[in-house]
């Protein structure tokens, strides 16, 4: 069959549905499957009308009757950085972030989206359909796409996507309204985002509260019908368009079959290649070669991407559906290993301790580690929580199940707040500056923030150290280090990280979005922002600043510094006394230890001499016993408040 005859030679005439994949790169508890697999309008919908639901498209009515279902993904041009493909001619500016021109996405992410994409391919071969990939602008693959299966007769009923929250992907979906609406194509929407559906919030979107914590208590009301159920994928998909017609858009042959299970092994492209085919490796290698130019701030290695991952990273996890499912049987279900026989009571799965491990900082099992699959939705919430629900209903409720359902409420909340303020959530100003605007104006006057001018000037000096883990503070350049050379950074990392770029050196906190935007594998637009605005003084915190003290910090979550030599090996001979504080070594004791003090490098055995910054509030954790408190546990502080640790003085 020719690229240009129709879909279909005899029965109903042709028709496609087609599904635009972006941050929903799944098959179970995806709205659109389920939809396009509903051949009828239900005849009255089920559940009760609420605040949103008359705003809001209603998903429930939709049904397809298309004889074909075409699932696509873009790689989109404005997103990551294409122009190391092949012949690729770029549209428009490349994938840099809005003020500060990082790549918007880092060569670790890039790999994760890869990984993503081909895993849901594979599931959706599984299942007799298939995966178009595209790479270009979404709306003019999408237009293009249309506009050929028309031209040969082919009806197209629609275009299904879910419905994204912030302006970038907003923006997306209406150019590609723009597009449709004269040739008659109507686009449609599922919400499979958030854990609670925004029909079912008990309030206006544009009223949720701007606190955390009446948020949660309104939504936590209503009880069971919070979390609507889990769509199961149809055990067999709508047949695949037997050809795609040609476009003029950019394509590539990405018909070579990857062994997606075992990307992570040596050779997982083992067989025989046409030399037309691209592989998975040669997308990675086209998409990580232009981020590999001498830019600021200097990327981690390409090929260190292309190889294995960093041997303590505590996400050792690859992309797609199929990671995230045995991700989350282990995290929640089956624990240590897959056929454990102890498993039960006795030997919980480890969600069972993640209230007191979730401030951990070394190794992947301290906390879900769901967030990169939640960002391209990989999993949704909403299997997080049955999850969870079923861990319960084994081992009873306890602190541990509540506190991960209570950050899934975070999550939640930073969406339905960045949707009520718009663009405010990338605004130096914040959220402040519709909460409390007096308040706002005076954090914008000149001088407040310190900025540089990333087309104009070179990055300051202490920003450069700052954004390459060389401050000569431990804590600080080990959480830069990991976040560069993994991808990944705990929590109580990247809050370190934001106070010390918002209060510390008193830096424009887009800077520190933007870097991580950059590095990170879970990067999503709410709770990136909404954190760091959080963090910076200018988001949803009741209280006006939240400065960290970076010595009590490391001292408290680091009690042993074993998270600091992990990633700054140069400090390894060090006692645990000064790992935190190396400034404080005498000559003879960095003789001792092998520490040589240098200006602001850091080497295999040099390390800045003094740190960038040191605050005076610091100086009181100086001295504190070494290993005070366990490192179990999220706070040791707590033990000497107790007044079980006795203070240790230096001699
Ligand atoms: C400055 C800063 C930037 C951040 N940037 C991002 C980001 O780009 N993407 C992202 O997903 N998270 C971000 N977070 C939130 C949080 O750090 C990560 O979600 C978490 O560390 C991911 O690890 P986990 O999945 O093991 O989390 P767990 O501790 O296991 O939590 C379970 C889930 O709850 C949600 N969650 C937990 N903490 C938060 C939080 N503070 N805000 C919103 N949701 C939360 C996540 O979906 C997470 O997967 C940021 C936090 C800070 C302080």
């Amino acid at each position: 069959m020719s690229s240009t005859e129709a879909v279909q030679d005899d029965g109903p005439p042709p028709s496609v549905l087609i599904c635009l994949l972006r941050l929903d790169l799944r098959i179970e508890d995806n709205a659109l499957w389920h939809f396009a697999h509903t051949g009828h309008a239900p005849p009255s919908t089920a559940r009760p009308t609420s605040h949103n639901a008359s705003k809001l498209p209603r998903e429930e009515e939709l049904f397809s009757r298309s004889t074909h279902l075409l699932p696509l993904y873009v790689f989109d041009e404005r997103e990551v950085e294409l122009s190391g493909l092949p012949g690729y001619v770029r549209k428009g500016p490349e994938a840099r972030t809005q003020n500060f021109n990082f790549w918007k996405t880092g060569a670790f992410r890039a790999r994760f989206i890869a990984e993503s994409v081909y895993d849901l391919r594979s599931r959706l071969r599984d299942r007799g359909s298939d995966l178009c990939i595209r790479f270009g602008r979404v709306e003019d693959v999408v237009a293009n796409l249309v506009k050929a299966f028309q031209d040969q007769s082919t009806n197209v009923e629609g275009v299904w996507m879910q419905k994204e929250m912030t302006s970038g992907e907003v923006g997306v979906e209406e150019r590609i309204e723009e597009r449709l609406r004269p040739i008659n194509v109507p686009v449609k929407y599922v919400h499979c985002k958030t854990l609670i559906h925004p029909a079912d919030l008990p309030f206006e979107i544009e009223e949720t509260p701007d606190v955390f914590t009446p948020f949660r208590k309104r939504v936590e009301a209503l009880g069971p019908a919070m979390v609507r159920p889990l769509y199961h994928a149809p055990a067999a998909f709508k047949a695949f368009p037997r050809t795609i017609p040609q476009t003029e858009d950019y394509s590539l042959d990405v018909t070579y079959e990857v062994d997606v299970d075992g990307l992570a092994t040596a050779d997982p492209e083992s067989k025989p290649k046409d030399p037309k085919q691209t592989s998975f490796y040669d997308i990675l290698r086209y998409l990580v070669l232009p981020l590999n130019e001498v830019h600021f701030p200097p990327t981690v290695e390409g090929s260190s991407i292309l190889q294995q991952r960093h041997h303590a990273s505590a996400f050792p996890l690859r992309g797609g559906e199929s990671s995230a499912l045995e991700r989350l049987d282990w995290y929640f279900v089956r624990g240590k290993s897959p056929d454990s026989t102890t498993w039960g009571k006795s030997d919980p799965p480890p969600v069972a301790r993640y209230k007191q491990t979730r401030n951990n900082l070394i190794g992947h099992s301290y906390s879900t580690k769901m967030s990169p699959f939640l960002a391209y939705g990989s999993i949704s919430p909403r299997q997080i929580w049955q999850a969870l629900m079923h861990h319960e209903s084994i081992f009873g409720e306890d602190q541990n199940i509540y506190w991960v359902k209570f950050e899934l409420l975070w999550r939640d909340y930073f969406f339905f707040v960045a949707e009520k303020f718009g663009d405010l959530l990338f605004h130096l100003g914040g959220f402040e500056l519709a909460t409390d605007p007096p308040q706002a104006q005076k954090k914008l006057v000149p001088g407040w923030w310190k900025t540089w001018d990333p087309i104009k000037e070179e990055p300051p000096q202490e920003l450069t150290r700052m954004l390459e883990g060389r401050t000569g503070i431990p804590f600080i350049d080990a959480n830069i280090r990991e976040l560069r050379e993994s991808g990944f950074l705990s929590n109580r990392g990247r809050q370190n990280i934001a106070s010390y770029v918002a209060h510390d050196l008193g830096y424009d906190w887009r800077i520190g979005a933007e870097f991580f935007q950059s590095y990170l594998i879970d990067y999503d637009p709410t709770s990136n922002y909404g954190n760091w605005a959080y963090v910076a003084g200018v988001g949803n915190d009741p209280r006006a600043s939240r400065r960290f003290n970076i010595i009590k910090q490391a001292k408290d979550y680091d009690s042993h510094g074993e998270y600091v030599k992990t990633w700054l090996p140069v400090l390894r001979g060090l006692p645990t006394y000064y790992v935190h504080t190396p400034w404080l070594l005498d000559a003879e004791e960095r003789r001792r230890y092998g520490v040589k003090a240098s200006e602001q490098i850091v080497t295999m055995d040099s390390y800045p001499g003094r740190p960038m910054t040191e605050d005076e509030g610091w100086k009181k954790h100086y001295e504190r016993k070494e290993g005070a408190g366990s490192r179990m546990h999220g706070n040791p502080q707590e033990k000497v408040k107790d007044g079980k640790v006795k203070r240790f003085r230096k001699p």
